[in-house]
């Protein structure tokens, strides 16, 4: 049978990387195939490349067993290929109607929009595939899930047959990428073909049909998921054996290095959101904070590293009353932070690696001098953290903003743990990560604490706060509703604590009973 599609050695650079090296593909009518890989492996560049948002060096498209040249998304469509973005390109005060027939060429040949009829087509082919869209609703009043959709609708209108979904489930909540496996089910069951971007094991395990590795540009293995579990896949996504469990050993805790006393703090309409909250954390220990994300973890991390003014209660760091600190005077304690809002809070896109790398540092020696920076300080500082954290980066130069998320959490994650601390407050710093990554990091921060640095680990992953702790304190309607040792407690006792439930007893860890899919 011929593949639907097929590309052969399809090469594209950028300055200083090769994005895509000789990359073959074939996708076949009917099938899902799972395109895995890490941040940064090359996967967006291929689809562009499809999508004919960019041009490859070298290499050819092959459609249907047809030679096509695509020089734009005009093209693709015209044969047949459309792309679900990562970040939707709907016009929020339109409907969906409205957003849908936007662009569309058969409405610029006819010169008017016909309106009635477009809806119409859009409901037959939401009821074709489980869309379950209405054509007269305003996109801004639709769920992210159900924006995507209308995406899903735009180019299905536009008679697609191969659908390219970028990260779909990036932005979603686990019921809404179950939802989506669902209906991409449906849309391959009616013929349609889908190549699924995605770098989450457990995805590609659960929808694809085949699965396509690709690491630093090029192809390095193809699977069927019923061949592979999520360990091999890791280890072919990353170049090595990856250990998916963190290696960690006994915590023996010193001195009290950070004491939260009756801490209050309210958000912008004045809400308490951080009720009386109370906790310490001793040097050589992580103190996971655990919650479902809004119960007031972010402001009190606010209220922590002197981002916001707490209400009333008291801030003790390293012995000193820190309650009244700014962010700076807190960092200069010895205490460091790595952000939920990496992009907002941690990092100064425009700006190179190198300088990103001594944001908290370059107005002090060695790499200031009065007023003038010393450069080669600079760059000698970017080049071994570098290496060191193994940041993928063309060079110290390139700009922060041009780094895929994960070697941008590295920047962070680098310039945070290199610097002689005591104190850490980790905010999610895994989230979007990868997992060679999310290892990487992990390691990172069970060193830290061996080095007797005392951190707080905020996370809504249940997983990473049990393979991380050695304490585990839940976070409830801006109340610590528990905190406990990390031994021999099980998934299911946190989860009730964090749905506010306080259990008599803590449940006996139950090995093959996993309630992450509730969180
Ligand atoms: P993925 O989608 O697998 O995360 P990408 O295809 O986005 O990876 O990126 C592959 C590599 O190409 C990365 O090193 C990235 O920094 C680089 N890259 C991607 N797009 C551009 C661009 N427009 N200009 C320069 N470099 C780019
Ligand atoms: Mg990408």
């Amino acid at each position: 049978m011929t593949p639907i599609l097929e590309l052969r050695g399809i090469t594209k650079s950028f300055p200083g990387v090769l994005a895509n090296d000789h990359i073959n593909l074939s996708l076949n009518q009917g099938e899902i195939l799972a395109l895995l890989g890490e941040n940064g492996a090359g996967k967006s560049t291929l689809m562009n490349i499809l999508y004919g948002l960019y041009q490859p060096d070298e290499g050819e498209i092959l459609i249907n067993g047809e030679k096509v040249v695509i020089n734009s998304p005009t093209d693709a469509i015209k044969h047949g290929i459309g792309m679900v973005h990562q970040h939707f390109m709907l016009i929020p005060v339109f409907t969906v109607t409205e957003n849908v027939m936007l662009g569309d060429e058969a409405v610029k040949q006819a010169g008017f929009l016909d309106r009635p009829r477009a809806a119409k087509r859009i409901l037959d082919i939401s009821n074709k595939y489980n869309l379950a869209v209405d054509p007269d609703s305003y996109v801004r009043d639709l769920p992210v899930g159900v924006q995507q959709r209308v995406e899903i609708i735009k180019l299905l209108y536009r008679d697609a047959e191969i659908l390219i979904f970028d990260e779909p489930t990036a932005v979603l909540t686990p019921q809404e990428a179950d939802e989506l496996f669902l209906i991409m089910r449906t849309l391959v069951q009616q013929g349609k073909s889908i190549i699924f971007i995605t770098h989450k094991l457990r995805e590609v395990l659960a929808i694809a049909d085949r699965i396509m590795v690709i690491r630093r540009g090029t192809v390095v293995g193809e699977t069927l998921p019923e061949n592979s579990d999520k360990n091999t896949l890791a280890s072919m996504m990353v170049g090595r054996e990856v250990n998916l469990v963190v290696d960690k050993r006994a915590c023996h805790p010193g001195e009290v290095i950070c004491e939260v006393q009756n801490m209050v703090v309210a958000d912008k309409f004045q809400n308490i959101v951080v009720d009386d909250v109370s906790f310490e954390i001793r040097a050589g220990e992580i103190l996971g904070l655990a919650g479902v994300q809004g119960n007031g973890q972010t402001e009190l991390v606010e209220a922590l590293t002197g981002l916001q003014h707490m209400v009333s209660g008291k801030v003790t760091l390293m012995g000193e009353d820190a309650s009244k600190f700014s962010p700076r005077q807190i960092t200069e304690l010895g205490s460091a932070h790595v952000p939920e809002d990496r992009q907002a809070d941690g990092l100064v896109l425009p700006f190179t690696v190198a300088e990103n790398l001594v944001l908290c540092s370059y107005y002090k020696q060695p790499y200031a001098k009065g007023i003038v920076l010393q450069y080669n300080h600079i760059l000698q500082n970017a080049e071994k953290l570098i290496k060191d954290f193994d940041i993928r980066t063309p060079s110290a130069m390139t700009s922060v903003g041009s780094l895929s998320g994960g070697n941008q959490q590295k920047v962070i994650i680098a310039r945070e743990l290199s610097r002689p601390i005591q104190f850490l407050v980790a905010s999610q710093p895994t989230r979007g990560l990868d997992v060679g990554s999310i290892e990487y990091i992990h390691k990172r921060i069970v060193e830290k604490r061996d080095e007797g640095c005392a951190i707080l680990l905020v996370s809504p992953e249940l997983d990473e706060i049990m393979e991380l702790s050695d304490r585990i304190a839940v976070m409830y309607r801006g109340q610590l509703i528990a905190t406990v040792e990390n031994k021999g407690i099980s998934k299911e006792y946190i989860g009730l604590l964090m749905a506010g439930v306080v259990p008599e007893t803590p449940i006996e860890p139950a090995a093959d009973h996993v309630i992450e899919a509730t969180f």
